[in-house]
């Protein structure tokens, strides 16, 4: 670079600015509105143009200011859409020295008091251009008051005014403003697009570069012009453009085929390789948060494979990425593709506030591998379920032993499946009643009191003995109930050996020994004696003192 170089350069940000709508690139849409509104004469008296840093938005600003003021030839329609870039009014806005077009930064201009001086001057007439032109830059900067005085203005605009606004946070322009604009969103710029916008920039300024690093710079500036051209003057002017890993490094880049070997060691659990590989990333100049957001999309990528088998991914990968992103794809389901965005989305959010970021995404890294032994939602659900199969083993004509009933035999164990401990298990064949009540199983409840007999209860296992009266399907009945209600396996064994009571029969025997028991307590006594004949019905709770009188009375009386 010759002294005259140095002193000539210009950033390619600044050089390679457009100055027609036919240089600005990936807003078609917004171009094509505009040239319908410019050939038809129908132009609005403000405009808002919102969208990311770098798109465009000022660039198509003092674009449309030319197009309003341009005195070129060729003039078939009243305004000329596309600006000729020669005429007085044309080179003048270009320079950014048009006494009629004010390019003000709100930013630096919050105040109401700047609002109202740029306010008067609008009833003045354009001193050469056609129209006057306002181009204010981050618009949602401005303060209330500020809005409130522009906005009487927008309400009456005089003639021969044009305002344009651009903001990147137009949530933050009050809707008061808005709906008294003409509204463009522009576009991210698609990374085929920039590329090839970059490949013209190279061979304009004959620099050698390859295709992948054109493709590293494209998509690094996430659909920004600017920002991809920066990129570029950054590679060049440190030399990097002929090695793809120094391009990396100055960028601040992962490398995409290591951070897929990340992902990979990550879903099969391996935490050492997962943090080596990081560690590596790191020394080599990546930045965790990039790391992050490159592992973020690629599980995108991977859960688009996944949804849609055939869609191409040729045109944003080169071909390693994309076999390794195809083999990957098969072997992960979306439930865990989906955990493990959920789950950097939120190590990305954490890392980027952690005051020391790698050690912040090496515990994401670990929860993550943490995370892929365990079994997803649905995986959980169908091991619940196999497991709490009905499962009825009745053994009829088996007389109960008490080492039977300690120890279950050994093909016992085989056959069934561990029974898990559980708050909804009943610890007592009453409780089981109680539950059966509880769920309005009342037939089922009715049978237990009447029909059966507990030879044994334990968690799990219920050995009972059926009266007569007692219908067939109860056994089988009450296990599936069992199995609804808490979900564990129980074992109802029938032994054809009567044992004990029914609960019927034991709570007559308790009523019939309670109602012996309060007839022996002195009030009662008194009260039969009062009147002959009288039966006790009813009995309501004794208190302790009184049961223990009772209890005395009963000793005394022996
Ligand atoms: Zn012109």
């Amino acid at each position: 670079m010759t002294k005259d170089d140095i002193q000539n350069y210009r950033v390619l940000a600044l050089k390679y600015r457009p100055t027609t709508f036919d240089q600005l690139i990936g807003q078609e849409a917004m171009v094509r509105t505009l040239e319908n509104s410019f050939g038809t004469n129908r132009l609005a008296q403000a405009f808002i143009l919102t969208g990311v840093r770098g798109v465009g938005k000022t660039t198509t600003a003092r674009i449309i200011a030319r197009a309003l003021n341009c005195t070129g030839p060729k003039q078939s329609q009243p305004r000329r859409f596309d600006p000729c870039g020669k005429c007085e009014n044309c080179v003048a806005i270009f320079e950014d020295r048009h006494v009629d077009v004010l390019e003000i930064d709100a930013a630096s201009h919050t105040g109401v008091d700047r609002m109202r001086a740029i306010i008067d001057s609008v009833h003045y007439s354009p001193v050469s251009a056609k129209s006057k032109v306002y181009i204010i830059d981050e618009i949602h900067m401005l303060s209330t008051a500020a809005f409130n005085a522009l906005l009487k203005t927008l309400e009456e605009p005089p003639p021969n005014v044009t305002f344009i606004f651009a903001t990147t946070e137009i949530r933050k322009v009050p809707i008061t403003v808005l709906s008294r604009c003409q509204r463009f969103d522009l576009r991210r710029i698609p990374s085929t697009v920039l590329e090839s916008h970059l490949s013209h920039v190279t061979q304009c300024e004959g620099i050698n570069i390859d295709e992948v690093s054109i493709s590293i710079i494209a998509r690094a500036a996430e659909g920004s012009v600017r920002d991809a051209l920066s990129l570029l003057d950054k590679a060049i002017s440190y030399g990097a453009t002929s090695s793809e890993s120094e391009l990396r490094h100055l960028l601040g880049l992962a490398d995409n085929v290591r951070t897929l070997d990340l992902l990979e060691s990550v879903f099969s659990g391996h935490i050492e390789q997962a943090l080596s590989i990081l560690r590596e990333q790191y020394e080599a100049g990546a930045d965790p948060v990039v790391v992050f957001q490159t592992l973020l999309e690629q599980t995108h990528l991977l859960t688009r494979l996944k949804v849609i088998p055939d869609l191409k991914i040729g045109q944003e990968l080169n071909a390693d990425e994309s076999s390794m992103l195809n083999n990957m794809a098969q072997n992960l389901d979306v439930p865990v593709l989906t955990r493990t965005w959920q789950m950097l989305l939120k190590g990305l959010q954490e890392t980027q506030t952690a005051p020391h970021q790698l050690s912040a995404a090496e515990m994401v890294l670990v929860r993550l591998c943490h995370a892929s032994s365990l079994p997803t939602p649905i995986e959980l659900v169908k091991q619940l379920s196999d497991s709490t199969k009905p499962h009825i083993s009745t053994h009829p004509g088996e007389t109960p032993s008490p080492a039977a009933q300690e120890t279950p035999s050994p093909a016992a164990q085989e056959t069934s499946v561990p029974f898990r401990q559980s708050e909804l298990n009943p610890k007592s064949f009453s409780e089981l009643t109680e539950l059966t009540a509880e769920h309005k199983e009342m037939r089922l409840y009715a049978n237990l009191i009447n029909d059966v007999r507990l030879v044994n209860f334990s968690p799990g296992r219920i050995e009972i003995f059926l009266e007569p009266s007692a219908p067939e399907s109860l056994p089988k009945k009450l296990a599936e109930c069992l199995k609804d209600w808490t979900g564990s396996l129980w074992d109802i064994i029938v032994t054809d050996t009567p044992v004990g009571q029914t609960l019927a029969q034991q709570h007559q025997s308790a009523a019939e020994e309670r109602q012996a028991k309060a007839a022996k307590h002195p009030t009662v006594q008194s009260v039969m004696t009062t009147f002959p004949g009288a039966k006790i019905v009813d009995i309501h709770e004794l208190s302790q003192l009184d049961e223990n009188e009772i209890q005395n009375n009963g000793d005394n009386s022996k």
